[in-house]
């Protein structure tokens, strides 16, 4: 659970709930999403005693992830910028009770974006809130907003440290990145998780180009830049390996889960598993146990000092060849 959700829950916990917030930090995406898990505790009807995460299953939940709540009201900018009409056309709504849920939540993304007009009008009404409202102004810094503005609102910081790694990858990512923060001895700065990152995807691009498009010469050269970049630093060179491991893993997995569908839900590279699921057509368990040994063995050796390009070469061809 992130920090975020957890500081919201026990706002709600101590029943000191504010009418409106502030969300800022963070990349654009994860504001957005902190806002709408926000606001999704909010709507949902049956959500979790302790630590009041949405349930995932009421008709509050469902409604809201399909965007079709009726409780939830956002506001973007058009054009660039966030009108007086569309703050009237929301402080309008206001006079009304909510319709399902116990509380509204309406979100104005890019708050910031509100000209002077819109602004006040806003702030008139955080002035004077209806009961059963909950604003969350969604901007990237509370500095943006008017100080009157501020001043009616709590401010809640999502922290970028570390999370912003988190934040720019697709859900799948998360797992291979917290895998990676368990194993490693030292924890890697945030550099080496990027790297890892890029690394990771460079090489499944790779390996798409491989065994997806059929672009084998252009796959296997990439493969061996890429072998050649990494093999310049003995730091990252170990992450390569890991890669591999979580490569050799998944596809271990789709192998011995046969035709079963729930395998994916195990994958460490998740985002990945129709590239993986066809790779691992042409392989047997055997054959990636021999790998997964190889692999060990070889990052070994690289301790006593052997050539890692030829090391990285020899492994990452296992996976730009035909097993038939
Ligand atoms: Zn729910």
């Amino acid at each position: 659970m992130d920090g975020l959700s957890k500081r919201f829950s026990t706002i709600l916990e101590s029943g000191r709930q504010s009418h409106a917030y502030i969300i800022e930090g963070g990349s654009p995406e994860a504001r957005r999403e902190a806002a709408l898990e926000l606001a999704s505790m909010l709507l949902c009807q049956n959500r979790d005693r302790s630590t009041n995460r949405p349930c995932g299953l009421c008709t509050g939940c469902k409604k809201m992830a399909q965007g079709l709540h009726p409780d939830l009201v956002t506001v973007s900018p058009h054009k660039g910028m966030i009108r007086i009409d569309a703050i009237k056309e929301v402080v309008a709504q206001l006079k009304f009770p909510p319709l399902e849920a116990q509380s509204r939540a309406i979100l104005i993304f890019d708050a910031d974006r509100m000209n002077p007009d819109a602004a006040n009008t806003l702030l008139k009404t955080l002035e004077e809130p209806p009961k059963g409202n909950c604003f969350f102004l969604v901007v990237s810094s509370q500095g943006s907003l008017l100080s009157t503005i501020r001043s009616r609102c709590q401010v809640l910081t999502l922290h970028t440290h570390k999370c912003s790694l988190y934040e720019m990858e697709k859900d799948g990512d998360q797992r291979f990145l917290e895998l990676l923060e368990e194993l490693e001895l030292e924890e890697p700065g945030p550099e080496k998780l990027q790297w890892a990152l890029e690394t990771r995807g460079r090489l499944l691009e790779a390996l798409a180009l491989y065994h997806l498009e059929g672009k084998r010469a252009k796959a296997v050269s990439t493969a061996l830049s890429l072998s050649k970049e990494i093999s310049k630093d003995k730091d990252l060179f170990g992450l390569l390996f890991f890669i591999l491991k979580t490569l050799a893993r998944d596809t271990l997995a789709i192998i011995s889960g046969g035709d079963r569908e729930d395998v994916v839900d195990l994958l460490i590279n998740h985002a990945s598993a129709t590239l993986l699921g066809h790779i691992a057509q042409s392989l047997d368990e055997e054959e990636v146990i021999q790998h997964l040994l190889r692999l060990e063995k070889l990052e070994n050796m690289t301790r006593r000092g052997i050539n890692l390009e030829y090391a990285s070469n020899s492994i990452l061809l296992f996976w730009f060849s035909e097993h038939e």
